[in-house]
């Protein structure tokens, strides 16, 4: 019994250590494999972290790609829209005149549109001072003319009132055509030029010199184009401009930067009726609700203008 005892003694230790030296190695195997585990982590952390770092710089520089060329894109649309609608298949069909028509224009004198040039068929900045306007330049300028004022060099960026050369073209086969501007002759001429386009419909002009002074504005004087009244008449975006000459003007809105402005195009069925009456005043009369804000300013404008008799 005792040495069984003993035996069951000495066994217990054995046992005991191999139990505990079995732990310690499963701890330690344990450990092992969570460190093995943690680091695994750590690596695929990182793995992921670069990979993730490297997606996100890939996106960067999609993201910076297309914005590019959305942005490429935009500007090229924006510029070419305003000659996409300046050349749109617009046309005003002229149907031949009747003989009677023809017979009529035989015995009238042709008659002479006035023309401003600012805000009336073209509008302009110089050297990137955009005035305070509504609305911003949409593309690139139709062109730049570079001048000297005051010996000093300034370029214009001039934008040219969509369809203005269709305009031009078609009015100038039912009227003479002369530019009337209070512009500076060294800007206003060299507008005019790139808007005649070498075809000699505008060849007369008027300038500053040629303008009265009143109370700080310039007006045009009609008279000193041509005598005749009912025979001229003037298309401008200023009221001030023609305040002596109310029964011989058409308004026109000014015009800065509206791609979609078809005023010049409106004016077309008017402006091929009005070529057949005698006097241009017995017709333009009636616009005259149109400058009632100027008749208000100064009534007395309309006391030196005779309203002709004759309504044909
Ligand atoms: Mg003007």
């Amino acid at each position: 019994m005792p040495s069984s005892t003993v035996i069951r003694i000495q066994r217990a230790p054995s046992i005991n250590r191999n139990n505990y030296s079995n732990t310690n190695d499963d701890k330690k195997h344990t450990l092992s494999m969570f460190r093995l585990f943690i680091h695994l982590l750590d690596y695929i952390y990182l793995f992921n972290i670069n990979i993730f770092l490297h997606v996100l710089l890939l996106l960067k520089r999609i993201f910076k790609f297309f914005s590019g060329f959305l942005s490429f894109v935009f500007v090229s649309l924006c510029g070419s829209r305003k000659k996409l609608i300046q050349f749109q298949s617009v046309k005003y069909y002229t149907c031949p005149l009747q003989p009677l028509s023809l017979h009529r224009l035989h015995f009238l004198p042709r008659k002479i549109l006035v023309l401003d040039l600012d805000e009336t068929l073209i509008h302009s900045h110089h050297d990137g001072l955009i005035r305070a306007v509504t609305g911003k330049p949409v593309g690139p300028p139709d062109f730049i003319i570079p001048v000297e004022i005051e010996k000093h060099p300034v370029r214009f960026f001039v934008y040219k009132r969509p369809h203005v050369d269709y305009f031009l073209e078609i009015v100038s086969k039912w009227y003479e055509l002369v530019v009337f501007t209070a512009s500076m002759e060294i800007y206003g001429a060299a507008v005019t030029d790139k808007l005649d386009n070498n075809r000699n419909i505008l060849s007369r002009r008027f300038f500053r010199q040629h303008c009265t002074l009143e109370s700080g504005t310039y007006s045009k004087d009609l008279c000193v184009v041509n005598n005749d009244l009912s025979r001229i008449f003037i298309l401008d975006n200023s009221p001030v401009a023609y305040r002596s000459y109310l029964f011989n003007a058409i308004p026109i809105k000014s015009w800065f930067f509206d791609p979609t402005d078809t005023c010049l195009l409106s004016l077309l069925p008017f402006l091929d009726a009005l070529r057949f009456c005698r006097d241009v005043r017995s017709v333009l009369a009636m616009n005259l609700h149109l400058h009632r804000n100027l008749t208000m300013t100064n009534p007395n404008s309309l006391i030196t203008q005779v309203l002709p008799s004759s309504t044909s």
